[in-house]
């Protein structure tokens, strides 16, 4: 086949612009990042040996070459990993093919200075050799295969693709550098990088220099050495690698269990959130090996999805070596691994949780939520992960947990009161709290969805029931307002009363019923859900995501101290039922949602009686 010439993929091509230009100061860690995909060239490849060990007979020690000539500004890496086939290349060398990548692209703002520290943030693997090259050459042949390709790029818009040879399996990349690359062609540079970033790798990394070869790094799998040996260092690099991440991990935590499973593990909690966290196909990404030989990173049955943020490597010795992934589905093993794993994991986290409540709550802010899903997911640990959940609440801006709750409960206080939306300052702002708030009652605000769910599932914590303030009768009468002054009048109970009659009528079925509140102090009126109906705002959750077409309705709270309700008080004791009385009913009603968040079934009907209602006390 002819030389042909392709057009980068768009996203590609704006990444390249600023992976050239860019003044990122660290470009050496465009070294680690072609080392990375070399190695992870040869684990695949290893893998598919497993099964059909052909493919590395008479080849088999697998290794990554790094070659410099100084003289012509070319340095060249190579493996004898899996290799890619033509169309392997054009994709992966083309488009966008790694999530991180995209995010990368994602993220892009336009300006310079802000992108460029993004390339530190996300690393943008292979296309980072376009840092320190003016042109990259890629030859590349699929084990298995008879004919190899050469990709060629200046990285400016275009490659070409043409058919080459090369003698065995695998990958060669030159890369013609630049003036700000040339260092990168000085063997003590290079020993010095890969000791810093690659010393990790578990295969040999080779320099190769006046002919003579020399391994630069430890070339054993990092999670079988003694933790002594290892510095912080090593296991951040480590994590880089392993998770294709550029932030440091919060939490490292490296095992070997010798019992009647023998395995080790090497897990890290990330330390920042990664943005596809809550997508329904991010799935567990945490690395299964088999006595050191890559298995897969998509065994899904190795961990539950609640610890879905971890990343790392578990590394079993009792797993047959030849273990499909198909076989991984109900294996006794991994089971009984999975089941011990969470364990430690959980244990750890609550280590750091008293040890270092500061830094729980970066965890809790980045993974709180998703550890939370744990609480009706794995009935067996819930005990664990409940101490671990966090909430924001009405006692100030921290953080709390469910035992300071209770501690913090009032003499009399029976229940743990909870109020869920999505925006932390609305809920704040929500007239059902008055009442809470004048008796120092602590309210947990929800902001996290996943608490509507294992919340009411559960029931209580510590005996104590949680209790939406947006649900049912607020039983306030038991503990005394905080705030003596308090002594508005309340209209008498049967002039109300008679209030609540006319705006019953008036409103019909839009509303369950109408009743006097004690949950208000400032507002008006709120809007309830009655005791056996669903929590408003998780109705309406379930109703963004068409889980629920029905529309359960609503009770209407008025506040008999409020001048308004008040004054209607005296109206309807005047003159009972009227026009005026039932177009302030279908005002207080509205008033009610809108305070809700929720938009109005008639926005047109509200402005229209409003506006009759401020023209007839203007004309009074
Ligand atoms: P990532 O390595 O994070 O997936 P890259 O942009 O660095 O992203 O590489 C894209 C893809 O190109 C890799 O996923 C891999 O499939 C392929 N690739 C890169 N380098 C090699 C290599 N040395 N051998 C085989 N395939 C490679």
């Amino acid at each position: 086949m002819a030389s042909e010439k392709r057009e980068f993929q768009a996203e590609v091509s704006r990444l390249l612009e600023i992976v050239a230009h860019s003044l990122y100061s660290e470009k050496e860690i465009f070294l680690r990042e072609l080392i990375s995909n070399a190695s992870d060239a040869c684990d695949k490849l290893r893998y598919l040996s497993l099964t059909e060990p052909a493919l590395i007979a008479g080849d088999a020690e697998f290794k990554v070459t790094i070659q410099p000539d100084k003289g012509q500004h070319l340095l060249t890496i190579s493996d004898n990993g899996v290799g890619m086939s033509r169309d392997e290349m054009i994709g992966n060398l083309g488009t966008i093919a790694r999530s991180g990548t995209a995010a990368f692209v994602s993220k892009l703002s336009g300006d310079e200075k802000k992108d460029v520290g993004l390339i530190g943030k996300f690393g943008v693997g292979f296309y980072s050799a376009f840092m320190v090259s003016k042109e990259v050459e890629v030859i590349s042949k699929r084990t298995g295969e008879e004919i190899a390709h050469r990709w060629v790029s200046d990285g400016k818009g275009e490659f070409t693709i043409d058919e080459t040879t090369r003698a065995t399996r695998g990958t060669t990349i030159t890369l013609h550098l630049n003036e700000a690359g040339e260092e990168f062609a000085e063997p003590l540079r290079i020993k010095e990088i890969v000791k810093k970033y690659s010393d990790h790798i578990a295969l040999p990394v080779v320099l190769v220099e006046d002919g003579k070869e020399e391994t630069l790094n430890a070339a054993s799998a990092l999670w079988m050495r003694s933790k002594s040996e290892i510095t912080a260092e090593q296991y951040k690099e480590f994590y880089h690698h392993v998770a294709h991440a550029f932030d440091d991990p919060w939490l490292t935590l490296h095992n070997k269990a010798e019992g009647a499973l023998e395995y080790a593990t090497l897990l890290f909690v990330p330390g920042t959130k990664p943005y596809d966290l809550f997508q329904p196909e991010r799935k567990n990404q945490v690395k299964l090996y088999v006595r050191r030989v890559f298995i897969t990173d998509d065994a899904q049955e190795l961990l539950p999805p609640y610890l879905r943020f971890l990343r790392g490597i578990v590394d079993s010795e009792d797993l047959p070596l030849n273990v499909s992934r198909e076989m991984l589905q109900h294996n006794p093993v991994l089971a009984r691994m999975r089941t011990q794993i969470t364990k430690r994991v959980l244990t750890e986290l609550t280590k750091k949780a008293k040890d270092d409540p500061e830094a729980f709550i970066t965890f809790s802010e980045n993974f709180g939520a998703v550890l939370k899903e744990g609480i009706y997911e794995d009935r067996e640990n819930q005990s664990e992960i409940l101490p671990l959940a966090r909430f924001r609440s009405t006692a100030g801006d921290a953080l709390t947990s469910l035992d300071e709750y209770v501690a913090r409960m009032k003499p009399g206080q029976e229940a743990i009161y909870t109020i869920a939306g999505e925006n932390l300052d609305a809920l704040k702002r929500s007239p059902q709290l008055e009442g809470f708030r004048a008796r120092g009652i602590e309210v947990l605000l929800l902001t996290d969805p996943v608490d509507e769910f294992w919340m009411p599932a559960l029931g209580k914590y510590q005996e104590k029931e949680f209790k939406s303030v947006t649900r049912g009768s607020a039983d306030l009468d038991k503990i005394a307002p905080e705030d003596k002054k308090d002594e508005t009048p309340e209209a008498p109970a049967s002039d109300v009363a008679s209030l609540i009659a006319v705006l019953k009528l008036a409103l019909g079925d839009a509303v369950k019923d109408v009743r006097s509140s004690k949950r208000l102090t400032d507002s008006a009126v709120c809007l309830v859900a009655d005791d056996n109906d669903m929590d408003m705002h998780l109705e309406r959750l379930l109703r963004q995501h068409k889980q629920l077409n029905a529309d359960s309705k609503r009770i209407l709270e008025i506040n008999p101290k409020h001048s308004l309700i008040a004054g209607l008080v005296a109206l309807a004791g005047k003159s009972g039922a009227s026009d005026s009385l039932s177009d302030f009913a279908w005002i207080l009603l509205d008033q009610a949602r809108l305070l809700e968040g929720e938009t109005l079934p008639n926005p047109n009907d509200f402005a229209k009686r409003l506006s009759s209602v401020l023209a007839r006390g203007l004309s009074a």
